[in-house]
């Protein structure tokens, strides 16, 4: 049987081929726009509430096409871009925690002249043509985007939204790490996975344990990762404990305690780390549009042109106002790079509604699935699966022990801070 790198490369050859085209030519067109775009007097705002990876994206993107007489403001309310994916890591790993959080600046430095506005808040309301924000402002829209992502407990998420609080936070968890001999992770998605990996590898000779209330561990990925991943901690000695789902400390609480399994054993740990469920950040529309939340999953009811879902009153209003990413019922992976794609079709339908143009709908992508697991200080794993059960598996090794921070500042337009300076 050819290998996976073979296999993921033959099928997906065409789309990268188009993708790599696409890339061009929007470069080019950016390029053009940003020579012809005009700062006129009053411009009509795009609003994008939410500055991760789809809020970010998408803001960047619709500052290299929105047409003369617009404009893009993003609310975020974190002072800097969070870049989570290192959070596992920089919760053991000591010294390097603020590399995780990026300043926006450099992101937009090259665009036109009065088409990005940044304004570090929290929208607390969504109304018909306006939002208003926690310092009391209001701010009106022509086309709104609802990018607010997903809580989830400590480290997944921070509490903090500045950066000095949000190093802070990390820097207790890795002393209580540091001070701890027997460490449990209850939780066994890809935060759980990475943190109890790390924990052993950085620390090997205290005990760890890995809970998980289901039979597979990263219960969205296909097994072929789950028996993959399992033999992998165990190599590093993590014990991992299926179909359990003892009361924890509660969430973004690191303390101790003792669980008590299925079995009515009771085992003491002087550090539990919950590391379970993400909840949709919908309360801004809760009162504006309460029929476009749904009930079973808590998260934004959209088209598939990602405008938002109504009830039939609003339709008309709600035309300009779309969701996606973490936050969005879209029917695509909860993924940074389905958040990425999706923005693509928003930008194009808000540009295709100023023009009366045809709306795009979003179709997802099994490549926006893909993730790359870290397994331990020097391995990981990427992971892709398509919807017959097809899926691709590469086993790799991490790079350096910051797991690249200095690559994604580049990316951010940054200058990259090694050293504490907050
Ligand atoms: C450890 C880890 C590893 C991961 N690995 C991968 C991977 O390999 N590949 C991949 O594609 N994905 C990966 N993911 C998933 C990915 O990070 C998420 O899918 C992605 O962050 C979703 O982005 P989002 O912008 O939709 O939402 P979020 O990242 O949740 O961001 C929402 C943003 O909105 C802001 N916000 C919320 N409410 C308000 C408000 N009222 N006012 C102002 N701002 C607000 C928040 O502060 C936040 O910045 C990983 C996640 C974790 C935790």
């Amino acid at each position: 049987m050819p290998s996976d790198k073979l296999r993921v490369f033959t099928r997906y050859l065409p789309f990268l081929l188009k993708y790599g085209l696409k890339f061009l030519y929007q470069r080019l067109q950016a390029t053009v726009h940003r020579r012809t775009y005009c700062s006129l007097p009053s411009p009509q705002t795009v609003l994008v509430i939410g500055g991760s990876f789809t809020g970010v994206w998408l803001a960047r993107r619709l500052t290299e096409s929105l047409p003369s007489g617009y404009k893009v403001i993003l609310i975020e309310k974190n002072s800097h871009f969070n870049y989570l994916f290192n959070f596992p890591r920089y919760s053991v790993l000591q010294g390097h925690e603020q590399q995780a959080f990026i300043p926006y600046q450099g992101l937009f430095e090259n665009a036109p002249e009065g088409i990005f506005e940044q304004i570090t808040d929290e929208v607390i309301c969504v109304r018909e043509g306006d939002v208003e924000l926690r310092s009391g402002k209001c701010i009106q829209y022509a086309y709104l985007v609802i990018a607010t992502g997903a809580t989830q407990s400590p480290p997944a998420k921070l509490l903090a939204s500045r950066k000095g609080e949000a190093c802070a936070e990390l820097r207790v968890l890795q002393t209580r790490i540091k001070e701890a001999e027997r460490i449990a992770v209850v939780g066994g998605g890809a935060v759980g996975v990475q943190l109890s990996a790390d924990v052993k590898s950085f620390y090997p000779d205290k005990k760890v344990v890995l809970i998980h209330s289901r039979g597979q561990l990263l219960s969205n990925f296909g097994v072929r990762l789950h028996e993959y991943v399992v033999g992998k901690l165990a190599a590093l000695g993590v014990d991992v404990l299926l179909g359990e789902r003892p009361a924890t400390p509660g969430d973004g609480k690191w303390e101790s305690a003792e669980l008590i399994l299925k079995d009515g054993r009771s085992e003491l740990f002087d550090l539990v780390i919950p590391s379970t469920g993400q909840t949709p950040n919908t309360s801004i529309i809760a009162g504006f549009a309460p029929s476009s939340i749904s009930a079973q999953t808590g998260r934004i009811l959209v088209k598939s042109t990602l405008q938002l879902e109504g009830d039939g009153k609003f339709d008309e209003v709600f035309e300009n106002i779309f969701a996606l990413g973490d936050v969005a019922e879209t029917g695509g992976p909860k993924m940074a790079s389905a958040g990425m794609m999706q923005g693509e079709i928003v930008r194009e339908n808000i540009l295709a509604l100023i023009r009366g143009e045809q709306l795009a709908e979003y179709t997802p992508l099994a490549l926006e699935g893909a993730l790359k697991l870290r397994l331990g200080k020097d391995e990981c794993v990427m992971y892709i699966q398509e919807d017959d059960g097809t899926d691709f598996m590469f086993p790799g090794k991490n790079g350096n022990v910051d797991l690249e921070a200095a690559k994604a500042w580049k990316m951010f337009g940054a200058v990259f801070e090694e050293e504490a300076n907050e």
